[in-house]
């Protein structure tokens, strides 16, 4: 995507800001960092980025974009503003590239992923200047399910604003003043471009929150401040409107500090003008969310910091149960992390990483020959049958599908028919994992047993898996599927949907077996399972097998048997690990059971 043009013979125009500068060979634009070189017109700070740091992203300020979540926020020297008060002006106002390291689109990623970020702003000085490499930032980061956020003067050129939707998610403008001469005079812009910028991006789905920095003497006149919040309500009372206060800076020590009673008088302002939400940045105020719809305070925040943050499932008023005003995140949040599982993340690698040391210099794993597509865990706690899953999950390091369907059943509700969650994310103690919201929603559609039912969760015979699918198979999005009362005939059509998806969707079948016998009673109970799956054989299995998961076991083995038909190597489907009084690992098609008594053996010997 290039964003020039030639304009005649010997020029190049550049269609980035609204300057619309032509640049004659070797000419560089206002903002000092596009440049036509060869008849092109290049972004100079592409890959040089002058600041890499991480915020709040309250910091942007967006209050209401995912709220109490860290920002990986870039920006580079130039700008094509030119604000007395600029309080980023070592940088905006600098020409000087600092190329001693290339940061490419994807480290940039790898760096909020590794910073633990949800999203990456293009801010601190003007983002369009560079909008060639924020907007391949952003294609990579939307892949790596990151969001992007613009931090702008709303000085973007008309094809920057239509190529914009799809790549930036959210943008906060600038709104600096309502004196047409202080625009074009001092800050170098145009307010009516930016005003109609402010209304595109509105219309757009990009989500618009918009700040001014109040500045004794230069806006904060009661007829201005009447005028930019009139202005903003005209567009849409739901905008959120920040009113910062400003301190001296750059060209413009001689100013006071904002005092407080001019924010306040602002904020009097906004409200009358019917502004919902505002915001009052700088002076350490508290700066509550409320719902749109009852108006209980569902996050509290002092200044930037969130100190209450009540959301129900990530974008949802825990009092009156509307959705809240903005782009927020649905979660389906742990209901037993703590418990089954250790709450935080440094555990939960602790215990994998001791897991997986048992095997070391062993060959109790073995070395597979073939790419399995599903397997059977137990769902015990950690302590339980921890080990036990792990075992199953350390064979999929090599595998890379795009979604695991994870299938388990309800102990809490009773339900007819199974349940899909066409939320988000999900919560774990490390890192959330993004939901085939898309394959989840096609369920639905697609099966008239499957639905969404909330209660049903709150599931731990699925939500325990989720740390390690975190763990080994970082890039695979989630499905959960919970089911109640139904047949395993139902179950299978799951099963065989995803089986016919060759390497792109893995299925987890989570099921216990025989709960609360004696170590013998429990081996001969769960041999009969072990058996049955061995020989995908459901007689064997309807011979006396316990597991609370059976209709998922008995899916599994229907499906299986029914794709042994069409295609040979689905012989090699199954690797199940089991268990719930010692660990069994089992492998029916490569290898003969390892049975609890090899296992005592393989723990005595070490
Ligand atoms: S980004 Fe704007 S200021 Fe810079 S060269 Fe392009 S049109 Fe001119």
């Amino acid at each position: 995507m290039k964003f020039y043009k030639t304009y005649n013979e010997k020029k190049q125009q550049c269609l980035l800001c609204n300057h619309y500068c032509i640049l004659k060979e070797g000419q560089t634009g206002m903002c000092g960092v596009n440049k036509n070189v060869d008849g092109k017109v290049e972004c100079l700070v592409y890959g040089y980025p002058a600041v890499v740091h991480v915020d709040p992203v309250e910091k942007k300020p967006l209050f209401q974009f995912l709220p109490n979540t860290k920002i990986l926020s870039i920006g580079s020297v130039g700008c094509n503003f030119a604000c007395p008060f600029c309080q980023n002006h070592g940088i905006s106002q600098e020409h000087n590239i600092n190329k001693s390291q290339y940061l490419s689109p994807e480290d940039i990623v790898n760096i909020a992923i590794a910073k633990d970020c949800e999203s990456i702003a293009y801010t601190y000085n003007e983002p369009t200047i560079f909008y060639p490499y924020a907007r391949d930032i952003s294609i990579l980061a939307h892949e790596r399910g990151l969001k992007t956020v613009y931090v702008s003067n709303g000085y973007e050129s008309d094809e920057v604003i239509k190529d914009m939707p799809g790549i930036i998610d959210a943008i906060n403008i600038d709104l600096k003043s309502f004196d047409k001469k202080y625009y074009k005079r001092v800050l170098r812009g145009d307010l009516p471009v930016q005003l109609e910028n402010i209304k595109k991006f509105h219309k757009s789905d990009i989500w618009v929150e918009i700040t001014t920095l109040i500045i004794p003497t230069k806006n904060d006149s009661d007829e201005e401040l009447t005028k930019i919040a009139e202005f903003i309500a005209s567009v849409d009372t739901k905008i959120p409107w920040h009113i910062s206060a400003f301190h001296p800076d750059y060209k413009q020590m001689d100013l006071d500090f904002t005092p407080l009673d001019t924010l306040e008088r602002a904020y009097k302002i906004g409200k009358k003008a019917g502004i919902k939400q505002i915001y009052m940045g700088n002076l350490g105020q508290s700066n509550p969310t409320n719902c749109l719809s009852c108006g209980f305070e569902v996050i509290s925040r002092t200044t930037y910091d969130t100190t209450k943050d009540l959301r129900k499932n990530g974008d949802t008023c825990p009092m009156c149960n509307e959705k809240l005003n903005g782009i927020f995140k649905s979660i389906r949040e742990s209901s037993v992390a703590g418990s089954f599982y250790p709450n935080n993340c440094y555990e939960v690698t602790h215990h994998i990483t001791q897991f997986n040391k048992f095997f070391e210099n062993s060959d109790f794993i073995p070395k597979l020959e073939f790419k399995p597509k599903a397997i059977i865990v137990p769902h015990a706690g950690y302590i339980y049958s921890g080990f036990t899953a792990n075992a199953a999950y350390s064979l999929l390091e090599t595998l890379s599908p795009k979604r695991v369907l994870v299938i388990g059943p309800s102990h809490r509700v009773a339900f007819k028919g199974a349940s899909v969650i066409p939320f988000d994310e999900f919560q774990t103690p490390c890192r959330n994992i993004q939901i085939d919201k898309e394959y989840s929603n096609e369920l639905i559609k697609e099966f008239d047993f499957i639905d969404f039912n909330e209660d049903a969760h709150h599931e731990h015979s699925t939500e325990t898996q989720m740390p390690f699918i975190h763990y080994y198979l970082p890039n695979a999005k989630v499905v959960e599927i919970v089911y109640g009362d139904i047949s395993y005939e139902e179950i299978s059509k799951i099963v065989s949907k995803a089986l016919a998806d060759h390497e792109d969707t893995f299925v987890v079948i989570s099921t216990d077996f025989s709960h609360f016998h004696d170590l013998k009673t429990a081996n001969h109970l769960d041999g009969i399972g072990l058996e049955a799956i061995k020989k995908l054989d459901l007689d064997i299995w309807n011979s006396g097998t316990e597991a609370c998961g059976r209709i998922g076991v008995k899916a599994l083995l229907k499906s299986s048997n029914e794709n042994l038909l069409l295609s040979e190597p689905f012989k090699k489907l199954l690797i199940t690990v089991n268990s719930e009084v010692l660990p069994v690992l089992f492998l029916p098609i490569t290898k003969d059971i390892i049975s609890s008594k090899s296992i005592e053996n393989f723990f005595n010997n070490r």
